[in-house]
């Protein structure tokens, strides 16, 4: 059992990963500006769990206040998801992601060097791959950024490495995800994005819901066998378990390991509207439109090195990733 703080904890996976986290018995505090949360998340971890977590309302860019946090209670070890995440707001505001992201990033980790708290596991993305020249993707394969968020994912990488590199930290895992979607199957906790959703399953959902008339498929022309784009969907209750394997390996190990967590199989966007479909019984009205510029046609994981290092793999299915996804719409719709 570890003490573990999870910064960005009330977020889309930082709060799935908290329930993973305390299921196994691990205790866990949770550190958010709220910026990208509600705050009605913490009551309903409490009713998932039973468990009442501190939550410490800081920003990362807060030095002082994170040492203070760090003072008041010897911590094993820190889960690092606060970020900013929206790829189109980081074109729009460069200053920004590297404020909230890297600079952010530097605050936490000099925080952490004063408490000596020595092991880190780093959320990253699968956008690092840039545009994938081969998939599957294993982690050797060359990075890239090809836009500013993926631009802050890699110094930020770096930046960690270093600091495991000079002996500042001892552990690093920079676990870079596919994409995640589904939600917690109680329906008490899932994504909540502001605005339109610019990710497909949220926006999917929204259709569903009739809260939107149609989904617009970014393009049909692409080299796949349908022509829609393939990527590697996630369960994220998958993930929130890759995270108590990181922490738990990062426990007994040294250095730096980057690990891919995907399902290792892809899925093309008509793939998952159908999956959809025949899970929920709903129909889904669409159109194709337009390629969406700078989209991969294929995204997806070679996650061969999380089962040898981590010992997980995905389990949950397209399936069950649709009907998470759908109960966590649908009960969130209503409480509104
Ligand atoms: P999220 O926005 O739901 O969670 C991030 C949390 O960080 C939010 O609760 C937000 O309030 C908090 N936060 C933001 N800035 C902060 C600050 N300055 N100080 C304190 N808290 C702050 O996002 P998520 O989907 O849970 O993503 C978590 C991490 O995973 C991010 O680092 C993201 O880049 C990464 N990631 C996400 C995806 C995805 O598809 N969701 C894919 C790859 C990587
Ligand atoms: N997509 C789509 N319509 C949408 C949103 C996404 O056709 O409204 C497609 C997108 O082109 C990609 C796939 O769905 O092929 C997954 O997109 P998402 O933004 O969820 O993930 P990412 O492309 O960032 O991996």
């Amino acid at each position: 059992m570890a003490r573990i703080l999870l910064t960005g904890g009330a977020g889309f996976i930082g709060s799935h990963t908290a329930v993973a986290l305390l299921a196994r018995g691990h205790e866990v505090a949770l550190l958010d500006n709220f910026s990208n949360a509600s705050r009605s998340v913490p009551p309903r971890l409490k009713e998932i769990t039973r468990v009442d977590c501190p939550v410490h309302e800081v920003d990362i860019r807060d030095t002082e206040a994170v040492r203070q946090i760090f003072a008041a209670a010897a911590f094993e070890a820190v889960i690092h998801f606060a970020a900013l995440k929206a790829v189109g707001e980081s074109e729009a505001n460069p200053l920004l992601y590297f404020d909230v992201n890297v600079a952010g990033t530097l605050s936490l980790l000099t925080a952490m060097r004063h408490a000596g708290i020595g092991r880190i596991v780093f959320s990253s993305s699968a956008t690092v791959y840039g545009a994938p020249e081969h998939c599957p993707i294993a982690e050797i394969a060359p990075l890239h950024a090809t836009n500013i968020y993926g631009r802050t994912k890699l110094i930020m990488e770096d930046m960690i490495g270093d600091l495991v590199r000079t002996g500042i930290l001892s552990t690093a895992f920079l676990l870079r995800y596919f994409n995640p979607v589904g939600a917690h199957p109680s329906g008490l906790i899932g994504e909540a994005p502001c605005g339109v959703p610019t990710n497909l399953m949220p926006y999917l959902c929204q259709v569903a819901a009739r809260q939107r008339d149609c989904l617009t498929i970014f393009g049909n022309d692409y080299p796949t066998p349908d022509g829609t784009g393939i990527r590697d969907y996630l369960h994220v209750m998958d993930l929130a378990e890759a995270h108590c394997a990181a922490v738990e390996v990062a426990l007994g190990t040294h250095g730096t390991h980057a690990v891919n967590l995907g399902t290792g199989t892809g899925h093309s966007v008509m793939e998952l509207l159908h999956a959809f479909e025949n899970t929920t019984g709903i129909e889904i009205p669409y159109k194709i439109g337009a390629r969406r510029p700078g989209d991969a046609p294929s995204c997806y994981a070679d996650p061969a090195l999380a089962k040898t290092m981590l010992g997980w793999t995905a389990k949950r299915t397209l399936v069950d990733m649709c009907r998470d996804s759908w109960r966590w719409q649908f009960l969130s719709a209503k409480v509104k």
